[in-house]
């Protein structure tokens, strides 16, 4: 048995679901039925040998790799594995790495790591190279279609709108499919390229991607936010006594830094999803541009598509997918989103006529 395991796959693959099927099947007395009590509870989270490791924030750190470590090693109460699944191990900090690292070289008899992440290079290469690799294609636009058709009484036409849209991403297909404004703020995304006209226009669109960004990071955290604090509150004793018991206020803060940290990151990934769109769509200009007859990702919109590409060259649409790829790079850099979205859409507006 491998003791240390890397599913990778691009987001929305499954790797997460695979890892996590993995583990349950390593706890079913009939190798992963996905019906029995060791199923389900393997795969909620609820089950005693089952770790599950999902992050909010932007980082894992050592104390947190600490603690999985000490929770890895303890013998399995039912005597079959340990199985730790580690969700974003992409984001497990150097200091983290090295933590898990001795736990993966000298691993206990009955334990199994799972980790995922969006590719191999990804995570660290030391904890790498321990690791057999698992990888996770993408799924066809019509295998993802029909799971929405079958599994959530999806429409045929919308699941296959939605499948394509979301090139293989089966929660964002899933999300298209069932939610209007998921699908009205793809459009409002999409519009953007035509629409950069004078510099006027790309600041106007960074900022208004900025701010739904925001509405949608907050719309998504709200209620969580006011929950965590009613009950931390409570746990405090505030709610009830008005106390201010020793170290409360501190509790108070770290959850504020937390929820800061959460807000941060689903902005984030807001953000991420409209650039993936936009590159989408320049995909499908450059296709129209130089190899027709190629299907568009966005295949709804070729009447826009289409007389857009021949206004433009194939030199500015490779340059505007530049642009695209070097805003990424600045948020991940940490760059503050709005500079980020401006130096973009600058370049689209330029890429555009
Ligand atoms: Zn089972």
């Amino acid at each position: 048995m491998t003791h240390a395991w890397l599913f990778v796959g691009p987001p929305g693959s499954g790797r997460s679901n695979a890892a996590k099927a993995f583990a349950a099947a390593l706890q079913c007395p009939r190798g992963g039925c996905g019906t029995c009590n060791d199923c389900r509870t393997a795969r909620s989270g609820a089950h005693p040998d089952v770790t599950l490791l999902r992050t909010e924030k932007l980082s894992i750190g050592v104390d947190e790799v600490r603690d999985l470590v000490s929770r890895a090693n303890v013998a399995p109460m039912n005597g079959r594995w340990q199985a730790v699944v580690v969700e974003d191990a992409d984001r497990i900090t150097e200091r983290g790495a090295d933590a898990l690292l001795k736990a993966i070289e000298e691993p206990a008899p009955k334990t199994v790591w799972l980790l995922c992440a969006p590719s191999a290079d990804d995570v660290i290469v030391t904890i790498r190279s321990r690791c057999r690799e698992l990888r996770l294609v993408t799924p066809p636009v019509e295998a993802v279609a029909n799971l929405l058709v079958e599994r959530d009484g999806v429409h045929e036409g919308i699941a296959w709108y939605s499948a394509q849209a979301a090139q293989g991403h089966v929660g964002r297909a899933r999300a298209l499919a069932l939610n209007d404004e998921v699908r009205s703020r793809r459009m409002r995304v999409l519009a953007l390229p035509a629409k950069l006209n004078a510099l006027s226009d790309c600041l106007n669109a960074a900022a208004n991607l900025v701010e739904e960004a925001s509405a949608e990071a907050t719309a998504l955290t709200a209620d969580l936010d006011a929950r965590e604090m009613a009950d931390l509150q409570a746990a405090l004793g505030m709610a009830t006594r008005g106390a201010k018991a020793r170290g409360a206020q501190g509790a108070i803060k770290d959850l504020e830094e937390q929820q800061k940290i959460r807000v941060k990151r689903y902005q984030r990934d807001a953000i991420d999803r409209a650039l993936t769109e936009l590159t989408g769509w320049y995909r499908d200009v450059l296709a129209a541009q130089t190899a027709p007859g190629v299907r568009f990702v966005n295949s709804d919109l070729a009447d826009q598509i289409i007389p857009f590409a021949q206004r433009t060259r194939p030199e500015q649409t490779v340059r505007a997918i530049d642009a695209l790829l070097a805003c990424r790079q600045a948020l991940e850099r940490n760059v503050a989103p709005t500079l980020a979205l401006e130096a973009m859409l600058v370049e689209l507006g330029r890429a555009s006529h």
